[in-house]
């Protein structure tokens, strides 16, 4: 296994985390984490070097605003004498967060469900703008000064899923310990990207990483084109390998979270783990890469590069995040989940049905995009 310092922690952490929000569940009953075989991946993972371990207070409930099994389950398991062998960090839902006493409340009950008197992390779960503008006011820098002094929590940070530019602000608005920000060979311009993690880096941030697979997009119904550029490589990996591989070589990155279902991914993660040590790749694999990326990017419908030069729009509609999560979805072929982040990012005002078709967009366009014409394209997709 190969570990790396947590920012300026000091913490020697496994670069493979265990992420506890896909565990198998008991047939036919979607959100009952089937024990046995989660208990089974967990004590592999842990006895194979796996040393951290993430959860939150939704993960395997029936809805995001009402606790998950996850916790609960986590608990019993960690109860079982592992949980000083474990980083474990968990995240406050900070949408469901309407006052101080709301975050008290929550993060005991936390503790409770974890059968724990600490956590090695509290994490802010994904901070958007409405998050950013409300939780700072009810008094959210104290309650976690609060915890960290009382030994309650040893770090803090934040789990994020907005734009760089609201990155950028979170991240200069506190003192943090850790940043989770979404990165993969795909997603180096989306969201905080690689800008963001590399300023994180640069401030001395822990840098933990989700969605290395992409929801499983990088390693599954693997187009033949893909498949065909991989297999230009001397060194044959599989799309799995090559999607962590990506991440371990960035120096910047400190965990790479992976929500793992199955004993097989389980081992076949510890086993990249492994072999990723000394973690290089060389310049024909870092060109291959690019080459696998820039093919998929090709299947998107426009050339938007989220420059923002043709905003604001007068009709208040957010041009270049319309076109983001348009690309996203045809990059992978799925409309329902690019759908779904759409209409969670963008307030009704800021969406493509509210463009008037008044063209004065089009002429600051860097790219030389149809603007209105596009963001019809949006509309047909996304809907109103
Ligand atoms: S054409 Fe649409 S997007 Fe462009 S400025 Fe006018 S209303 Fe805004
Ligand atoms: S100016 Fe063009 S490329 Fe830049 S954000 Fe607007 S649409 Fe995208």
């Amino acid at each position: 296994m190969l570990y790396r310092e947590l920012g300026s922690t000091g913490e020697k952490v496994s670069i493979l985390g265990f992420g506890t929000m896909r565990l198998p569940t008991v047939e036919g009953v979607k959100n009952q984490i089937d024990k046995e075989k989660a208990n089974e991946m967990l004590e592999y993972g842990i006895k194979n070097g796996i040393n951290y371990i993430d959860t939150a207070y939704p993960y395997h409930g029936t809805n995001f605003n009402g606790e998950g099994e996850s916790e609960r389950f986590l608990g019993e398991f960690l109860s079982n004498g592992y949980r000083d062998d474990v980083f474990l960090s968990t995240k406050m839902p900070s949408w469901t967060i309407n006052s101080k006493e709301d975050m008290e409340n929550i993060f005991n009950r936390q503790l409770e469900l974890l059968q724990t008197d600490y956590l090695d992390a509290y994490m802010i779960h994904s901070v958007k703008q409405d998050v950013w503008d409300k939780l700072p006011d009810l008094g959210l820098f104290q309650f976690l000064d609060d915890l960290k002094s009382s030994g309650n929590v040893k770090y803090v940070g934040f789990s994020f899923h907005d734009s760089l530019d609201l990155f950028l602000e979170v991240i200069d608005g506190y003192e943090w310990d850790i940043s989770l920000t979404q990165m993969n060979y795909l997603d180096t311009d989306y969201q905080s990207g690689i800008t963001g993690l590399q300023y994180s880096d640069i401030l001395g941030l822990g840098n933990v990483v989700m969605e290395p697979l992409r929801g499983g997009k990088l390693s599954q119904d693997i187009p033949p084109d893909i498949l065909k550029t991989w297999d230009k490589s001397k060194i044959k990996r599989s799309p799995v390998e090559w999607a962590f591989k990506y991440l371990y070589n960035m120096k910047e990155v400190d965990v790479v979270l992976s929500g793992m279902n199955t004993l097989e991914q389980v081992k076949e993660n510890i086993a990249i783990a492994n072999n990723s040590y000394p973690n290089t790749l060389n310049i024909e694999e870092k060109e291959l890469i690019r080459e696998v990326a820039a093919i998929y990017k090709n299947k998107k419908g426009n050339d938007c590069n989220g420059c923002g030069y043709c905003m604001p729009c007068p009709y208040n509609v957010n041009i270049s995040d319309c076109f983001k999560e348009y690309n996203v979805s045809l990059i992978f072929d799925e409309v329902e989940s690019a759908k779904h982040h759409y209409k969670l990012i963008l307030d009704k005002e800021k969406r493509a049905s509210n463009c008037t078709d008044c063209k004065k967009c089009i002429r600051l366009c860097t790219q030389q995009i149809n603007i209105p014409d596009e963001l019809k394209k949006v509309v047909k997709l996304f809907g109103e």
